[in-house]
């Protein structure tokens, strides 16, 4: 069973962050339990969607050798704690992530499922946790842009020894007469499940609370659930 998974996308802001959470959140419900990791170490804000202090122990922390990994893992509810990362320069200076993989290893044992929500681009921190993970989501929106960058997180992730999973389509439009399985196609990866606009992510952002909590019978947080429940092979 496929227990780490890296959310990850070539274009930031398509909603990766979103992601994580809110499937970690859905599984926790159902009663996994699990570990959502903030390893976007340089633009780290998965602290804010859960209403976490970013001024506490953090993963940066962990990574400098400064604290351990339970020091920085938080209860958020019932089933499911986070990981956040530090928000400062200075700690993304100090903080090395070749510890990452002690990290993961640590947390794997611990938890039913871990899901590490990757930082955007091509950078170092950020294919390291591709290969470190048992299976890749890559997230994008419909827009070209996003698509063709899909691209290179999925080669990347075969250079980092990692195996893609599959692709999440977000922002999606109902009446929209783009093909979400032919944008997987054209990737040649599967379409595990796509996640509709709906304003209620970004109030839930503001909130500080998952989506599925948040407005659990809005459109995006039963795509969440229903996307969270095909990956765990459960209802
Ligand atoms: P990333 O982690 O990839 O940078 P985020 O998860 O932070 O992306 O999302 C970027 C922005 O898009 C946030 O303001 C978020 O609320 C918004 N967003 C994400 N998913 C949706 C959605 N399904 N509908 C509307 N807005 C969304
Ligand atoms: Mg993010």
């Amino acid at each position: 069973q496929e227990t780490v998974y890296a959310i990850a996308s070539g274009k930031g802001g398509v909603g990766k962050t979103t992601t994580t959470v809110n499937i970690g959140t859905a599984l926790a419900q159902a009663g996994k339990r699990v570990a959502v990791v903030d390893v976007d170490l340089g633009m780290a804000n998965l602290a804010g969607f859960v209403s976490l202090n970013p001024d506490s122990t953090t993963l940066h922390d962990v990574l400098a050798g400064d604290a351990e990994i339970e020091d920085a893992t938080y209860r958020l509810a019932d089933n499911i704690v986070a990981v956040p990362s530090g928000t400062g320069l200075d700690e993304y200076a100090e903080a090395s992530p070749e510890g990452l993989g002690d990290v993961v290893a640590e947390l794997r044992a611990a938890y039913d499922y871990v899901f590490l929500d990757v930082g955007a681009g091509i950078s170092h921190e950020t294919v390291l946790p591709l290969g470190l993970a048992d299976s890749v989501l890559v997230v994008s929106t419909p827009e070209p842009a996003a698509v063709q960058d899909s691209k290179k997180t999925i080669e990347l992730t075969a250079r980092a020894g990692g195996e893609v999973a599959g692709l999440v389509v977000t922002r999606t439009h109902p009446h929209s007469d783009i093909s979400y399985e032919e944008i997987a196609s054209r990737l040649e990866i599967p379409l595990l499940g796509t996640i509709p606009e709906d304003s209620a992510a970004r109030e839930s952002v503001y909130a500080g609370t998952p989506l599925v909590v948040y407005e659990p019978e809005g459109p995006a947080a039963i795509a969440y659930r229903t996307l969270a429940a095909d990956l765990a092979g459960i209802e």
